[in-house]
C-alpha cells in the first residue's frame, strides 16, 4: 500500500554538501511545509473550539444553577404562604373571638367549617387552656378533655406563642401537621387555638411544581426525615439518603454527589417559623443532556474538519514537494547532459589534434618500414632473415593499427560535419564495407550472410556515416568470434517509413551488467587487444545524427544482436525533396 502511494522524493538520498544540503532534503522540506500549514490551519481551530466549549460549559452550568435556584425560591414562597395563610387565619380567629364564644363548641364547629371552605385542609380545631387541658374541640374525634401539659408542642407555644409541628400520622392514619397559636388572657393565663391540617393539599402544591419545573421538590424535617412524598428520593417519613448541606433561610444551590455517583443540583431553603426545609433536586444528567449531545456533535464536526484539513494539507504538500523534486531532477539531468557534451567536445578537439599530429609521423614510419622491407628483400644477406622480415612486418601492421585509431579519432571529432545526403541502397553500402573486411573474415573462418527483404526501399542518408556505422558493428562482431562463426546482416521494413538493420553474430556475447555500458565512450573489454572503447559510442552518435536509434540484445557465450533502426526519409530531408 505504502509502496503504491509513496511519492518519488521520499527515498531520494541526499548527496548535496553543506550548506546546500538542506536545499535538496525533500523530506525535510515536506515535513516543514506540513507542520507549518497544520500549525496555522488546525491549531487555531482546535484552540477556538476548546475556548468556545469551556465558555459554553460555564454558561450552561450557570443556567442550570439559576433554574434550580428559581425553582427552589418559587417552591419556598408557595409553601411559606400556604403555612402563613393558615397561621394568620388562626391568629385572626383567636383575636376576633372572645374566650366564651371560643369555648362554645358549636361556635367552634362553625369556625372550623368556615376555615375548611375558605382555606381547605383543616381537619379539627381545639381550644386548650393554660394548664394544657383541651377545653373545647370541634372535629371528627372525641378529644375534649385531652391533656397536653407535658407535651413539647404545648411548652413551645406557651413560650413562643406559635407552634408548627412536623408531619405525623394522626388518628386517621393520614399524614397531618398541627398549627397552634396563643392569646394571653388577663392575669398570667392564656388560651391556645390548635388546628390539625391534612398535608394532602401541601403535597398537591409541590407536585404541581414538579410538573411545571421538571425537578423533584419535597420537604424534609431538620433531622432529614421526608415530610412529603418525593419523586425519586423516597416516601413520607423515609430518611433522606442524600447528604444535604446545612440549611439557611436564604435559598441556596449546592452540587451534591448521590450514592451512585450521579451529581445533582440541590436547591434548599428553610421555611420560616416551621421545622421544615424545602429541597429541590435536579439530576445534572437531565439538566445537561441537551448540552452534552451538542458537545459530542461539535466534537465530531471539529474532528472531521481536522481530518479533512490534514488530508488536504498532506496531499497538497506532497504534490508540491514532488513537483519541486521532479523539476530539480530535470534540471540536474540537463546539467549532466550539458557537462557531458562539453566533455565530449573537448575530447573530440583534443583527439583530432593528436590524431592530426600523429598522422604525419605515422605516414613517414609506414613509408620507411615499407622501404626497409623492400630493401631487405633485395639484399641477399637479409632476404632470408625471417626474423628481421617479421620485425618489419610487425612495424607495418602496428602502424596500420595506429592509422585506424587516428582515423576513428578524427571521425569522432568530425561528427558535427555537415551531412552529405543521397538515395542509398543499404545492401550496397553493407557490401562496400564487407569489401574491406573480407580477407580477415575468411582468415578467421567467419561466414557472412547479407539478406535484404524485397520491400526495403532506398534510404535518404549519408553514405560515409552509414559506412562507418556498419564498419564498426561488423568489426566488433568479427572481433567477438576469434574461433569463427556466422554473421548475419539483414534489413527489413518495420514501419512504412523505417528500416531496421539487424547484425547477429555467434560471438562471445555481452555480460548483462555491461549491456547498458557498451555505448559509453571508453568502455571496452578489449583494451588488451587494442580496443579503444570509442567504436560503439561513435556509432550511436552517428545513428542518432541520421535520425535513427540503436539497440543491443545479447546472451553471454551465445552471441549478440545489434539493431539499427533508420528512417527511410528524415522528416526535414523530406521537405528538401529527393532531388
Ligand atoms: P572496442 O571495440 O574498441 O572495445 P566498442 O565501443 O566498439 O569498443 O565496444 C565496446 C565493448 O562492447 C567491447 O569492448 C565489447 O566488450 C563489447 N562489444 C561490442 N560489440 C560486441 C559484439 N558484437 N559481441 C560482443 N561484445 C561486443
Amino acid at each position: 500500500m505504502w509502496g503504491r502511494i509513496k511519492p518519488e522524493f521520499w527515498t531520494h538520498a541526499d548527496e548535496g554538501e553543506a550548506p546546500a544540503r538542506n536545499m535538496f532534503n525533500y523530506r525535510r522540506l515536506w515535513r516543514s511545509a506540513v507542520l507549518a500549514i497544520v500549525g496555522v490551519a488546525v491549531l487555531p481551530l482546535v484552540i477556538m473550539t476548546l475556548i468556545q466549549l469551556s465558555t459554553t460549559q460555564r454558561a450552561v452550568d450557570a443556567e442550570a444553577n439559576q433554574r434550580t435556584h428559581r425553582f427552589a425560591s418559587n417552591a419556598r414562597r408557595s409553601v411559606t404562604s400556604f403555612l402563613n395563610a393558615r397561621r394568620e387565619a388562626l391568629e385572626f380567629l383567636i383575636q376576633d373571638n372572645d374566650y366564651l364564644s371560643l369555648r362554645n363548641e358549636q361556635r367552634l364547629g362553625e369556625l372550623l367549617e368556615g376555615l375548611k371552605t375558605a382555606f381547605g385542609g383543616f381537619v379539627d380545631l381545639g381550644l386548650v387552656d393554660s394548664r394544657g387541658t383541651q377545653i373545647a374541640y370541634a372535629g371528627p374525634f372525641r378529644l375534649k378533655g385531652a391533656e397536653y401539659r407535658d407535651q413539647p408542642w404545648f411548652r413551645e407555644v406557651a413560650e413562643r406563642g406559635l407552634h408548627v409541628s412536623e408531619v405525623f400520622l394522626g388518628y386517621r392514619r393520614a399524614p397531618h401537621l398541627v398549627i397552634a397559636v396563643k392569646k394571653p388572657r388577663p392575669g398570667d393565663s392564656f388560651v391556645v387555638l390548635r388546628a390539625t391540617i391534612d398535608t394532602e393539599l401541601f403535597n398537591n402544591l409541590l407536585s404541581q411544581l414538579h410538573l411545571s419545573e421538571g425537578g423533584d421538590a419535597f420537604i424534609i424535617s431538620r433531622e432529614g426525615k421526608l415530610q412529603t412524598p418525593s419523586r425519586d428520593h423516597g416516601d413520607v417519613f423515609d430518611d433522606l439518603a442524600l447528604q444535604v448541606p446545612a440549611s439557611s433561610s436564604e435559598t441556596r444551590v449546592d452540587e451534591v454527589i448521590g450514592q451512585q455517583g450521579h451529581t445533582s443540583l440541590v436547591g434548599h431553603a428553610s421555611i420560616p417559623d416551621s421545622p421544615f426545609v424545602l429541597l429541590v433536586v435536579s439530576p445534572e444528567d437531565a439538566l445537561l443532556a441537551a448540552w452534552r449531545a451538542t458537545r459530542v456533535k461539535i466534537g465530531a464536526l471539529v474532528f472531521a474538519s481536522v481530518l479533512i484539513i490534514a488530508v488536504v494539507i498532506l496531499g497538497v504538500a506532497t504534490l508540491l514537494v514532488n513537483r519541486i523534486y521532479l523539476a530539480d531532477q530535470r534540471r540536474l539531468t540537463t546539467l549532466h547532459q550539458v557537462e557531458y557534451q562539453n566533455k565530449m567536445a573537448s575530447i573530440g578537439r583534443l583527439a583530432a589534434g593528436v590524431a592530426h599530429e600523429i598522422n604525419n609521423p605515422l605516414a613517414i614510419i609506414n613509408e620507411k618500414a615499407g622501404l626497409l622491407t623492400d630493401m631487405m628483400v633485395l639484399k641477399k644477406q637479409y632476404a632470408r632473415d625471417e626474423k628481421l622480415l617479421g620485425i618489419a612486418a610487425v612495424i607495418v601492421s602496428s602502424v596500420e593499427r595506429c592509422g585506424a585509431i587516428t582515423r576513428r579519432l578524427l571521425s569522432f571529432a568530425r561528427r558535427s560535419d555537415t551531412a552529405n545526403l543521397e538515395d542509398l541502397d543499404l545492401e550496397e553500402v553493407v557490401s562496400d564495407v564487407l569489401g574491406f573486411l573480407d580477407k580477415e573474415a575468411e582468415h578467421r573462418g567467419i561466414g557472412i550472410t547479407v539478406c535484404t527483404a524485397l520491400d526495403v526501399p532506398k534510404v535518404w542518408s549519408d553514405r560515409g556515416k552509414l559506412q562507418e556505422i556498419f564498419l564498426n558493428l561488423i568489426n566488433n562482431a568479427v572481433a567477438a568470434m576469434p574461433k569463427g562463426g556466422a554473421l548475419t546482416v539483414a534489413a527489413r521494413l518495420t514501419e512504412p517509413d523505417r528500416v531496421t538493420v539487424t547484425l547477429s553474430d555467434e560471438g562471445c556475447g555481452i555480460a548483462p551488467e555491461d549491456l547498458t555500458r557498451v555505448f559509453e565512450p571508453f568502455f571496452s573489454t578489449r583494451a588488451d587487444q587494442g580496443g579503444t572503447g570509442l567504436g560503439l559510442s561513435i556509432t550511436q552518435g552517428l545513428v542518432e545524427e541520421l535520425g535513427g536509434t540503436i539497440a543491443v540484445t545479447s546472451k553471454q557465450g551465445r552471441g549478440s544482436t545489434f539493431l539499427v533502426d533508420l528512417p527511410v526519409r528524415d522528416s526535414d530531408t523530406m521537405t528538401r525533396g529527393t532531388g
